[in-house]
């Protein structure tokens, strides 16, 4: 957004799938109309792997008729009413970056709905050299190709993608199990049937209120003392310091999920020793 010349404006999240909410939205889009400023485009995150709530928010992508921008990098495989994320968008895109349920090292992919987008997309990537024998441009573009090595070790991961599914999900499962009995955490679940995620990340929210004091922080700390990483959901962007002249509309419920919640141990290679290890730390940690 920022690289080209245009305006982020943050919008809250909902607590049903901690994405976008489509009510601020729609109060967000409304006001700057009456500013005489149509936001060119909505981007809509599926966040750790959860979709975003993709009826609503299309409805007001579809009554303002402003385009919507599916980030689904971290929701390779999860679906929507069986539809997949990285469809929903007027263009979508996925990340297969180091961290995320494939990889191909670096490097992502786009999803457009049109042959010219598509053109255009491989065009700017490409360095947007004019058809001619010679080098030539007419408009500035960029390199972001994906190198034929990092392409070729993706095709091979895409094998793996439904094993790796399976494993995250699991491990969701597992978080689940461990903490139904213990007042106070939630872990971060799918609202309905419609959703399926991919369950990336593992995440839950803590009520301090009925832990009997134990935080997000005083549990990650427990954690780090084992030597097992947890960290925070990610910070919202409104309260990123680069973005701290920007638009905000909403109610703070994406800060207090920062407050209150914590991404849990989750990779696809975890053991049941490691499964074991965190049990055990968990169950230590609330005197069970
Ligand atoms: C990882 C990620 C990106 C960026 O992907 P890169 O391939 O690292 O550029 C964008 N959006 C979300 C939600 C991500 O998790």
């Amino acid at each position: 957004i920022v690289y080209l010349g245009a305006k982020p404006i943050f919008i809250d999240s909902e607590l049903e799938t901690w994405n976008i909410c489509p009510t601020v939205l729609e109060e967000a889009i409304k006001n700057r109309i009456a500013n005489g400023k149509k936001p060119k485009a909505i981007i809509g995150v599926h966040l750790y792997g959860m979709p975003f709530q993709v009826d609503a928010v299309r409805a007001v992508a579809d009554k303002y008729e402003i385009p919507l921008v599916e980030d689904s990098a971290e929701a390779l495989g999860s679906t929507f009413k069986s539809k997949k994320c990285g469809t929903f968008g007027d263009i979508s895109i996925l990340s297969f970056n180091g961290n995320k349920i494939i990889t191909t090292s670096g490097g992502g992919a786009i999803v457009t709905k049109t042959l010219e987008q598509k053109n255009k997309a491989v065009f700017l990537s490409t360095q947007a050299r004019d058809n001619a024998p010679h080098y030539q441009h007419s408009e500035i573009g960029y390199n972001y190709r994906m190198s034929n090595i990092c392409a070729g070790i993706g095709r091979g991961q895409m094998e793996v993608l439904d094993k790796h599914i399976g494993l995250r999900r699991k491990m969701h499962e597992f978080y689940l199990d461990l903490f139904k009995d213990i007042p106070g955490v939630a872990v971060f679940n799918e609202p309905n049937e419609d959703y399926f995620s991919n369950h990336w990340l593992s995440c839950i929210s803590i009520d301090s209120s009925k832990t009997n004091g134990v935080t997000s922080e005083v549990m990650r700390l427990a954690f780090e003392k084992e030597n097992i990483e947890c960290r925070p959901l990610w910070k919202p962007m409104h309260l990123q310091p680069v973005f701290k002249d920007c638009l905000y509309f909403g109610n703070d419920v994406a800060e207090n999920l920062f407050t209150n919640g914590l991404c849990l141990p989750s990779g696809s290679n975890l053991t049941d020793l490691d499964r074991n290890r965190i049990s055990n730390m968990v169950k230590s940690l609330f005197g069970i």
